[in-house]
């Protein structure tokens, strides 16, 4: 029996370089050309670089697990 497993991508945008990125959902994304990686903002959606304090657009704490 062999389960196939899917992994789904979602197709997000750079905020600072404006490269689309390929990323699996429940992954971060990587940015090649800024070689950062992007996370996705809990409170409202937003990308935000990994190692940031705050969301860029909503200000809230990222990380805040
Ligand atoms: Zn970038
Ligand atoms: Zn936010």
């Amino acid at each position: 029996m062999e389960e196939r497993k899917e992994t789904r991508t979602v197709v997000c945008r750079c905020p600072f370089c404006e490269a689309e990125i390929e990323a699996a959902v429940d992954m971060p994304a990587f940015c090649q050309p800024c070689q950062i990686v992007i996370v996705t903002c809990t409170a409202c959606g937003g990308a935000a670089r990994e190692g940031s304090e705050r969301c860029p657009h909503c200000g809230e704490p990222l990380g805040a697990r």
